[in-house]
């Protein structure tokens, strides 16, 4: 296949807009799978059973499509994208192999909130893009106001959208003959030195990293010694092929080719997302740098069984090579054991990781409150704190902590007008900042709004988006950007058991906000937390002072009292059932705590 004959693009679209459907009709089309292969429902690009359960991508995957065009045979190489404003990064690093994308816009529902980003992500790498207008079997569908709405938010001319059904098939050979015509060829030299472009890379137990790479120049042939700008480590191409849509193994890899290789890589770290590979010894200059995946989520991973750790280690290690965005590293607590303490994109990442854990591994965890990278300014040094056991427990005159700042987003939200005051309440509420809104549609009664404002990373992670979405009657569309840090009001709020502090429960709170969410917390213990033989208060406290208080009644623990004039065996049966329930309790102070009561405070 030379160049001339090869189409590079991705479907970019907002979630649920029919990326997934379109992608297995392509591979329909070209003949890469039979309707056959394909069960009922499940997208073949969508492998992993939480993509299939939660309906989203939590990977992009890539196929390569053979298609015969007006007497020439043409290579597509289809790279699909993440839908989750969590996997925005994954998103920017797919599009860099592409000239070109769909632009898939839903006609019952219109431009939405991550149809604007990554409509910016694709021009900003200057691709090709080709609009699309999807559903258009669905009798809600307004195809002509939705293209109106396309000219007014992005300039697109609605004669270049294509309309089409993906469940249906119709319009989808519109879609291959516009990505043939419309979408430039790769430029790629086979005469220039080797210069491939790795933009993913997954784990193989046999064969170790197995990578995703685009040619930029050159060509790559199995047996090839290759060499890594980044690292400078070595390796020999020990297997090679495209992705069709599952490995089918080739002799080379062409110039303006995607697919795959393996290459002797032992470790996940040594395959850096957006690295550079050349010809041992004939070093190129690399592509343009790539930002590096950023944790922007902490969380405590514990076993239920503190027996598991191991075993739970050994899992997150294995998941975590599969997923590269992870960070991993261990924690300990007085309450919970060991366990790992890890970093994720988002709260929507996190939960597929648990689930992941889940499902994959059959582990029984439990997850600690989520919290966000804050910077503690000292005066001659600043230190990221992901974890609230590290933060400062007062922050006064004599603690030398000069200032507390936090992560902000810039978020934008698309309501229908009619919504547009409760969506700026609730961005108030959750202490936005700046509001400004813009509407969408020139024309028609029922307007669009874009909100836009900066909010603290840390209210978009917990139940901002279910709010929005339930105050919207599932309207409105969000997404974010990171938009650096700024100064803030915060502070450490531990919970105490009979006066001493539970490790694992505390968290990192606006002043703001302490009192509604101490006196929340202090409801759930009091409600989780079995009763002692003596009173025990509960209470949530920052610094020295107390904002909640709850008191945990007395309870006579004396099992046998009961049972005067019992068989002896009976008697020991229940001495015996306390000992074992004592193994698994943690003590708090004078306090027992079944590591279960911490699943239940955590789960919610
Ligand atoms: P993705 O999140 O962008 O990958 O979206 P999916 O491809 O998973 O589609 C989301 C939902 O819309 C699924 O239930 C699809 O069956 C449905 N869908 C996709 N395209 C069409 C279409 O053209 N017509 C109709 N009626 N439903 C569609
Ligand atoms: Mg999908």
């Amino acid at each position: 296949f030379p160049c001339d004959v090869i189409r590079n693009f991705s479907v970019i679209a907002h979630i649920d807009h029919g990326k997934s459907t379109l992608s297995d009709r392509l591979l329909e089309l070209t003949g890469t799978i039979t309707k056959r292969e394909k069960g009922v429902n499940a997208q073949v690009l969508d492998k992993l059973k939480v993509e299939r359960e939660r309906g989203i991508t939590v990977k992009a995957q890539t196929a390569s499509m053979i298609y015969s065009f007006q007497g020439t045979q043409y290579l597509l190489n289809l790279i699909d994208t993440p839908g989750h404003v969590d996997f925005a990064w994954e998103v920017s690093r797919s599009l860099a192999a592409c000239q070109g994308a769909l632009l898939l816009v839903d006609a019952t529902q219109g431009v939405q909130a991550q149809s604007i980003s990554v409509y910016h992500i694709a021009r900003e790498r200057g691709l090709t893009i080709i609009p699309v207008l999807n559903k258009i079997d669905l009798p809600a569908s307004q195809p002509e106001v939705m293209a109106a709405q396309m000219h007014s938010t992005f300039g697109i001319d609605p004669k270049d959208i294509i309309h089409i059904s993906a469940k249906t098939g119709k319009g989808v050979d519109q879609v291959l003959e516009a990505i043939l015509t419309r979408i430039p060829p790769p430029t790629a030299s086979s005469e220039a030195p080797l210069k491939a472009f790795l933009f993913d890379s997954s784990y193989d137990r046999y064969r170790g990293v197995v990578s995703l790479v685009s040619i930029q120049d050159g060509i790559l042939r199995k047996g090839d010694k290759i060499a890594s700008c980044f690292t400078r480590k070595k390796y020999e191409i020990i297997d090679i092929g495209i992705m069709h849509p599952e490995e089918e193994p080739t002799e080379s890899l062409q110039p303006g080719q995607v697919g795959y290789i393996a290459c002797n890589m032992k470790e996940s770290s040594e395959a850096h997302i957006g690295d550079t590979l050349h010809r041992a010894g004939a070093p190129v200059d690399p592509m343009p740098g790539f930002k590096p995946a950023k944790a922007m989520v902490y969380a405590g991973i514990f076993p239920v069984d503190s027996n598991d750790f191991i075993k739970l280690e050994e899992s997150i290690k294995r998941l975590a090579l599969t997923d590269r965005s992870v960070e991993v590293t261990r924690e300990s607590s007085t309450a919970l054991g060991q366990g790992c303490r890890l970093g994720f994109l988002g709260t929507l990442h996190m939960d597929v990781f648990r689930q992941r854990l889940e499902d994959e591994y059959n582990a029984n965890v439990i997850v600690t409150a989520p919290t966000v990278p804050y910077k503690v300014v000292y005066q001659d040094r600043t230190v990221v704190v992901s974890n609230p056991t590290d933060f400062p427990d007062s922050i006064d005159s004599g603690s030398k902590v000069r200032e507390i700042q936090e992560p902000v987003v810039s978020a934008s939200i698309i309501v229908p007008q009619e919504y547009l005051g409760d969506m700026m309440d609730l961005c108030f509420s959750h202490r936005g900042e700046n509001l400004d809104h813009r509407f969408l549609d020139t024309s028609g009664s029922a307007s669009r709004v874009m909100l836009t404002c900066t909010l603290p990373l840390s209210e978009v992670v917990t139940d901002f988006f279910d709010k929005l979405k339930s105050r919207s009657s599932g309207f409105a569309s969000f997404d974010y950007e990171d938009a650096g840090y700024k100064p803030s009001n915060l502070s450490k709020m531990t919970f105490l058991l009979n006066g001493k502090p539970v490790d694992a429960l505390a968290l990192i709170v606006h002043k703001s906000a302490e009192q509604e969410i101490g006196r929340a917390w202090v409801k759930k213990l009091h409600k989780v937390i079995p009763r002692q033989i003596f009173e025990v208060p509960i209470q949530a406290a920052v610094g020295r002072r107390i904002v909640a208080r709850e008191t945990l009644s007395a309870y006579r623990a004396d099992v046998t009292a009961g049972l005067y004039g019992g068989h002896y065996e009976r008697k020991l049966k229940h001495l015996n059932n306390q000992k074992e329930s004592k193994k698994r309790m943690k003590r708090v102070g004078n306090v027992d705590l079944p590591q279960e009561a911490f699943y239940s405070i955590l789960k919610t």
